[in-house]
């Protein structure tokens, strides 16, 4: 039954939690809820949100395949795969040129280099450090008093003047920005400087895996236009967007979602018990 086949791809991430469907080779609707202290319940509701939107039932999904820090909580799925397989394999799929993905989450920072078959090559990741993540840049909107997805419109305020911030942790980095606000420095010129200081981590990492353009950002941290536009004075070049296709956020669930069609279609639409 490939045609009108529907696979789900559930992402329980360190912050957020996503559901998304694959409908007859199409990307379906999608769900993305804060991450709880619960991810059994979370990858549930989730689900049960994303089947709603649909308006289907939990029978007619042919195969489920979670992802994502939490994946070995979803336990509908019929089995799991790395965030780097689910981002690799949903970035590729979205554009099929993408050889670099960059995945910025709420707790770390994957690079992920393709060859042309879509084929993963090599992966690094940050996951020791909290600057140069979503949960960093997350506290230090908190310290300015604002919320992270004002953080674009302020980067793109005024002329390109972002501050050095020399320290290396995030706390320290933290007193210097409340110092630099208490000094009356120009709020644009702080979050510049703030997305500066993730840029050049990110791009450090990149260089450990060398850069093949296309280059595509995933990951919550991909909706801010700041951190883009920071990376890509970093890099020096420029990005695919994969925004125009869908929301970065969901690649994870997405190839999730991509994989499990595969995996169906490989087995002869045999399903197996779900785990
Ligand atoms: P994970 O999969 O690790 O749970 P996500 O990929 O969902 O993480 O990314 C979460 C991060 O994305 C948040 O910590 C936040 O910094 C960032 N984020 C989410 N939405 C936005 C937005 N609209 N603008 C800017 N940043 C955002």
């Amino acid at each position: 039954m490939s045609q009108g086949l529907i696979t789900a791809g559930i992402d329980i991430g360190s912050t957020t939690s996503k559901a998304v469907l694959w409908m007859d080779d199409h990307l379906g609707p999608c769900v993305i809820g804060p991450s709880t202290t619960n991810p059994r319940g979370t990858a549930h509701e989730c689900y049960e949100r994303v089947l709603a939107l649909a308006g289907i039932s939990a029978a007619e999904v042919g195969y489920i395949v979670g992802t994502g820090y939490g994946r070995t909580k979803v336990t509908f799925a019929n089995e799991n795969v790395s965030e780097i397989s689910a981002h690799g394999r949903g970035a590729q799929k979205l554009l099929p040129s993408a050889r670099t993905i960059i995945d910025i989450g709420g707790q770390d920072t994957k690079v992920i280099l393709l060859d042309g078959r879509g084929q993963i090559v090599e992966y690094v990741m940050n996951d020791k450090c909290a600057a140069g993540t979503g949960r960093f840049l997350d506290f230090i909107a908190r310290t300015l008093g604002i919320e992270v997805d004002k953080l674009p419109a302020l980067h793109m305020d005024g002329e390109y003047r972002p501050v050095r911030l020399s320290s290396m942790c995030s706390v320290f980095i933290e007193s210097e920005v409340i110092n630099l606000i208490n000094d009356e420095v120009p709020l644009p010129s702080v979050v510049q400087g703030l997305h500066q200081s993730v840029a050049v981590r990110v791009a450090a990492l990149v260089k450990r895996v060398g850069l093949t353009e296309d280059l595509v950002v995933t990951g919550g941290v991909a909706k801010n236009a700041g951190i883009i536009d920071a990376l890509e004075r970093s890099l020096g070049i420029k990005m695919k967007a994969l925004a125009e296709f869908a929301d970065p956020q969901v690649v994870g669930g997405l190839g999730a979602a991509v994989i499990a069609r595969e995996i169906y279609l490989k087995r002869g639409n045999k399903s197996t018990d779900p785990v």
